[in-house]
């Protein structure tokens, strides 16, 4: 986290000043996205619009902006996503006992809602398939993954 910057804000007083905050988080600092990344690479934008909603009460919309690593669930392989979500909020379901939300909670709540709920790469030509420049790097005594798709698969079901 930045230096400086509060990750828990008083959100009924930032709502009072209809405040805008913008905020980036490593991706690796968000426990609850760790499962779905291939790795921890990259960063997630987010913003904060604090409004008052009709009731009086307080009022966020938070936007997200990243392009995670994410595993694809057909082929195993990590691709990059790119996601971009944006929801309004009631900030104080979210709040501690002294009125506190915590920007980067919102954030990372925001990104799992944006993400899919099975992610599968976008390039059917490749997926299942280990393109030629990675078989060529494979270690030495590997098959070759083009005839035995279902490897990496196999191999992950047997650790579980
Ligand atoms: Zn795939």
């Amino acid at each position: 986290m930045a230096a400086g910057l509060p990750d828990r804000v008083d959100c009924a007083h930032l709502a009072d000043e209809a405040v805008v905050l913008e905020r980036v988080y490593p991706l690796g600092e968000m426990p609850r996205l760790q499962d779905l990344l291939a790795d921890a690479r990259g960063s997630v934008r987010a913003r904060f619009e604090f409004a008052k909603v009709d009731s009086g009460r307080a009022g966020a919309t938070v936007a997200v902006e990243a392009c995670p690593q994410l595993i694809c669930q057909r082929c195993l392989q990590g691709f990059a996503y790119e996601v971009a979500g944006s929801s309004e909020i009631e900030p104080e379901i979210y709040a501690t006992d002294e009125g506190l939300v915590s920007l980067r909670e919102l954030a990372e709540e925001e990104l799992l809602l944006a993400l899919p709920l099975v992610a599968v790469c976008s390039t059917p030509q490749t997926c299942g398939r280990a393109p030629a420049y990675e078989t060529a790097e494979a270690p030495a005594g590997e098959s070759n993954d083009r005839t035995r798709p279902f490897t990496a698969l196999r191999d992950l079901l047997k650790k579980t």
